[in-house]
């Protein structure tokens, strides 16, 4: 069996209206799936199936964290993630996926998820990603106090709360 065949859901077997599926995913599961964005990481995945009149809705609760590489000192680091993601999948003649609803062969009716959880995983990832301040590889502590003045503007507003919180361990 292939690394990333249980997460595949079979639409038509979803019983009494809806299911509930679970998965962990680690770094098995990145390389497998060869994203570029991420390469390691730990995420639980929930899934909830229902069935409507015209589509199968499909919701999924993504948390845990994965590494990325930060942007100030190239290292690796790791960033949490926690969303909540909704995904619409019915059936037709041929694949589509529009980015909101798939559509899934009916002959097949078989929804392959692995891409699906990689690419939520991979928005939530913030545009611009760094260490916390002090927390740089490379970094003096000397350098970092300075380079965190001159940077404060750029700095993630995600991470505002942590950086204030250094700043006070510093004074
Ligand atoms: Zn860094």
């Amino acid at each position: 069996m292939n690394t990333l065949d249980c997460y595949k859901v079979d639409l038509k077997g979803i019983s009494a209206g809806s299911e509930a599926f679970s998965w962990h995913v680690d770094d098995e599961f990145f390389s497998a799936v060869q994203g570029r964005e991420i390469t390691h990481g730990s995420l639980d995945v929930e899934l909830e199936v229902r069935q409507r009149a015209e589509a199968y809705e499909l919701t999924f609760h993504i948390e845990g964290e994965v590494a990325v590489t930060c942007d100030r000192c190239l290292a690796s680091m790791y960033i949490p993630i926690n969303a909540d993601v909704q995904l619409k999948a019915k059936f037709g003649t041929e694949y589509d996926d529009d980015g909101e609803m798939v559509t899934v062969p009916y002959d097949e009716g078989i929804i392959d998820l692995a891409w699906h959880i990689y690419e939520m995983a991979a928005l939530e990832i913030p545009i611009r990603h760094v260490h916390p301040e002090g927390q740089c590889v490379g970094e003096s502590d000397a350098e970092l106090w300075d380079g965190g003045q001159s940077e404060r503007k750029e700095i993630d507003p995600r991470w505002d709360k942590l950086r204030k919180i250094l700043d006070n361990n510093n004074k």
